[in-house]
């Protein structure tokens, strides 16, 4: 049969062991598929921003180069001299580095001659099967990697032209990729590369950045690709890194909120199992209490009651003996409903300037009789100009009759009572001194504590509920004062009770 505590510590691992490695387990699965699907996430929007920069390039390239055409087409048609017409174009054209315009049987129609050897490039493409190719296949061709472009025109009298034209490398760039990708949105960089894989124009340094994916351009720029490749900050991985952080961050929060929950239960419970304890010895000890002077009373009762006792002496002190027992029962069981009272927050008090000296005489009194027949040594030092405090003079006196009958339970063969009151700081000080068994210095704060007592051989055998010090140190608070104490294991205590002098 396992204990209590071991228990508890079995329960506490399965409630934080096992919980918290389910929530880690299923936390960490959870993150990993959230990581897969945010990546395929993140490729399939930047397929899609891919292919739709690159049909815009495509859009933009077809449009400038359409109205270059077209320009020429016209020119081709006017009255003015072809060659000047031609000429303005290609001047307003910074797209087209070169053009060449060709007759239906392979003759130069523009310029007059063929620069840098041009023909050795152009001439094989620009034959006669060439035109009728074009006429077939939809009148434009980009051939010879990118290099050069083929049209279909048409000369004055309806003739078959062909223009054949090449970029300008530096304006493509420019005017073209610069300015349809430069102003895309989007956390990643994109390039595009030529046939040869070469970087033509890419929007930010690449660096070594990994490669997410490229796409094809279509009719206009075939054989080269827009390429997207991944900043680490846009990456979805990094994202991922501050959610697992995140996570464990709670993780963390979580354990230690179950730990610190766990470790404020067990006190709990541990208080609550003290607490029954000293509740269930305070039953026995009140009893305890209750029944020896009720004994004591009944005895010398019947013995009265009898008519033995013939001496008048012998008589006067029977009956002193059952008033005094009479008065401890009352005592006794002032402070038990004064302390329940006080637990149930239903206790008041009378508060009225009271003179001092007086209170503590009378309180004195009630213990005479114990005190005489003991043997006790009784010293009373009151300061004689003491002025009136304002207190609840019952209560003040049943917490000065608690310390007055602790030091006479507490006393052992060095029986003396010493009382002392004077004003302090600006405060009265009621201290009760005896030469008795002293309190070990780590007792000395617990004795307050209801139902608390030393539970020690030579202090066992004494009567005792454990609520008299509980109930002192509030009346002590209760009036805006405290109690305190200096003992010594052996050489006796002081308690000394403080009350301001206008009251609470
Ligand atoms: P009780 O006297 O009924 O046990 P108290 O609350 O009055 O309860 O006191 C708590 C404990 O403090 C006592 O059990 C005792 O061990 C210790 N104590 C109180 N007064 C004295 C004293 N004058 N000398 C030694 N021990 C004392």
């Amino acid at each position: 049969m396992l204990s209590p505590s071991a228990r508890f510590s079995a329960l506490a691992f399965l409630a934080i062991v096992v919980p918290a490695t389910i929530v880690a387990v299923l936390g960490y699965v959870s993150i990993r598929q959230w990581e897969a699907s945010s990546e395929l996430l993140y490729r399939e929007q930047a397929r899609d921003m891919a292919a739709m920069a690159a049909e815009k390039v495509e859009m933009t390239l077809r449009r400038s180069e359409d109205a270059f055409l077209d320009r020429v087409q016209a020119a081709l048609r006017s009255d003015a001299p072809p060659q000047r017409a031609v000429d303005d174009v290609l001047a307003g054209s910074p797209l087209i580095r070169r053009l060449y315009l060709i007759g239906a049987k392979g003759e130069l129609l523009y310029p007059r001659a063929w620069k840098d050897g041009d023909q050795a490039v152009f001439g094989p493409l620009l034959s006669e099967t060439a035109v009728r190719r074009l006429a077939r296949d939809g009148k434009r061709e980009v051939i010879a990697n990118n290099q050069v472009c083929l049209a279909l025109l048409t000369g004055r009298s309806g003739e078959p032209v062909v223009a054949a034209f090449v970029r300008d490398p530096d304006t493509l760039r420019r005017e073209i990729l610069e300015a349809t990708l430069g102003t895309l949105e989007s956390s990643t960089i994109i390039a595009v590369l030529d046939h040869e894989g070469r970087t033509i124009y890419s929007r930010a340094p690449i660096g070594d950045a990994p490669r997410l994916l490229s796409v094809g351009f279509r009719e206009r720029l075939p054989d080269w690709r827009l390429a997207v490749y991944q900043t680490p900050a846009g990456s979805p991985r990094q994202a991922v890194r501050r959610q697992v952080m995140l996570f464990t961050a709670a993780l963390g929060v979580l354990v230690a909120v179950i730990v610190a929950g766990i470790v404020m239960t067990w006190r709990l419970m541990r208080r609550e199992t003290e607490m029954a304890r000293l509740k269930s010895d305070f039953v026995a000890n009140v009893s305890h209490d209750l029944k020896t002077p009720l004994s004591v009373i009944r005895m010398f009762g019947e013995t009265l009651e009898m008519g033995r006792v013939t001496d008048e002496g012998r008589r006067q002190e029977y009956y002193r003996v059952i008033t005094r027992e009479g008065e401890r029962l009352s005592r006794l069981i002032d402070n038990v409903l004064d302390f329940s009272r006080i637990e149930g927050g239903r206790q008041t008090y009378d508060m009225a300037p009271t003179p001092v000296e007086p209170l503590i005489r009378s309180t004195l009194e009630a213990f005479a009789y114990p005190l005489a027949q003991q043997g006790f040594k009784v010293e009373v030092s009151v300061a004689p100009d003491l002025p009136d405090v304002t207190m609840d003079a019952d209560a003040v006196g049943q917490a000065l009759a608690n310390l007055i009958d602790n030091a006479i339970k507490y006393s052992a063969d060095d029986r003396s009572l010493t009382l002392d009151a004077r004003v302090a700081d600006g405060r009265l000080v009621v201290a009760v001194s005896d030469r008795g068994l002293g309190i070990a210095p780590e007792e000395q704060a617990k004795i307050f504590e209801k139902f608390y007592r030393v539970g020690r051989s030579d202090t066992q055998g004494r009567r005792g509920s454990g609520v008299g010090l509980a109930l002192v140190r509030h009346v002590a608070e209760a009036h805006g004062g405290d109690v305190t104490v200096e003992s010594k294991p052996g050489a006796g205590s002081r308690f000394a009770l403080r009350l301001p002098l206008g009251g609470a």
